[in-house]
């Protein structure tokens, strides 16, 4: 062998020698997921985030809060001078119509295509209406009480989703109407922190609830299920039963316990039937649905809910995502394949 061979196979064995060190290094170096839990507020809701971090750094918890701020504060509040929204507003009745970015055109299409499958069940342009009964100062406590009847009647006139005129580029709003993304912002928040945690590597697995909407991501470390618990409408502090899901899912409950103010004993939620513009009566307390797209598990159990069991049912077999439905008589109903993923509780 001549010398030039004998350098040849000394480097060929210390850069196999090497590779193995650094594999055999990097496998020792590599982490077991670490749980990551925080609970906090935003989007006038509660945000829970349990994540699993290979570095356990809390950096993509925190900026899914930061998330659900700009959210709030760029596009989605009704009430932030700050928004979309708010300009969108603004321009009520005027003879201009709004330039809208792109993420809200493809928002109020969707709205306009659910209200459109609803019959009207769902419609944002009731925010007149929501204004009226003050929805968003019931947790703050103080004396309930019922709005107007004739304001009511007349903001649902105004109301009507086949009176908003949508394009790619432009919302036009006629004179008195408002629009509420009050059924859809959790469920749009959603899809935003998925794609927020696919940029970070370090999270291998996440459950994150936004109010009354859960998104699962990623995989559970060790293996199996991630399971979403559905309320008990009679009893929030139980359940009826869970779903089993893989990462990628969306599950939005619609509840009448979920916000509410009780008058000479009856209580009146948040959820309004636009025809009436009083809290709908469709005899269900609770709709969840689960879907792969935040929008529309928001939207859907909304509608769901204002539309009860027959007519919600058959509309999420049209929409293609699964319902569960928990009625007055506390019965339990649920689309055909919504059996693969539901447990009841034992
Ligand atoms: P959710 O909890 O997702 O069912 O949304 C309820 C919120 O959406 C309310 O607080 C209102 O701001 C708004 N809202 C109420 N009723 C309707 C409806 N029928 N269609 C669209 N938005 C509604
Ligand atoms: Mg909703």
């Amino acid at each position: 062998m001549n010398l030039f061979m004998k350098n040849f196979w000394r480097r060929q064995f210390i850069g196999i020698f090497l590779g193995s060190l650094i594999f055999f290094l990097c496998g020792c170096g590599e982490r077991k997921p670490v749980a990551v839990q925080t609970t906090d507020t935003a989007m006038g809701t509660v945000i829970r985030q349990s994540l699993y971090v290979t570095n356990g750094s809390t950096a993509a918890a925190d900026e899914v809060m930061e998330l659900l701020e700009a959210l709030d504060q760029e596009t989605l509040s009704w009430r932030l001078e700050t928004s979309e929204l708010w300009r969108i507003n603004e321009t009520a009745g005027q003879k201009e119509a709004a330039v809208i970015t792109e993420e809200m055109a493809a928002i109020l299409k969707s709205c306009q295509e659910i209200s459109e499958k609803s019959g009207g069940a769902f419609d944002i342009t009731i925010g007149q209406v929501a204004r009226l009964w003050s929805i968003d100062t019931w947790a703050a406590g103080g004396e309930p009480r019922l709005p107007d009847e004739k304001a009511v009647a007349h903001a649902v006139d105004r109301a009507g989703y086949r009176r908003l005129s949508v394009n790619e580029r432009e919302v036009c709003l006629p004179e008195g109407m408002q629009l509420d993304l009050g059924a859809v912002g959790k469920g749009i928040a959603l899809s935003h922190i998925d794609s927020l945690l696919q940029q970070h590597e370090e999270v291998t697995g996440a459950v994150i609830s936004v109010g009354g909407s859960i998104l699962t991501y990623g995989t559970k470390p060790g293996g199996g299920s991630w399971r979403v618990g559905v309320a008990n409408p009679l009893d929030t502090s139980a359940s009826i039963g869970y779903l089993e899901l893989d990462g990628g899912w969306c599950v939005s409950t619609s509840g009448d316990y979920e916000r509410y103010i009780e008058i000479d004993g009856k209580r009146l939620h948040h959820i309004l039937n636009p025809y009436t513009g009083f809290p709908a009566e469709s005899g269900v307390h609770s709709v969840t649905i689960l879907t792969r797209d935040g929008l529309l598990s928001d939207a859907l159990s909304t509608a769901c809910f204002v539309l009860g069991v027959e007519e919600g049912l058959a509309l999420a077999e049209e929409c293609g995502v699964e319902a569960v439905f928990v009625d007055f008589q506390g019965e339990i109903s649920m689309t055909a394949q919504m059996e693969e993923y539901f447990h009841l509780s034992q």
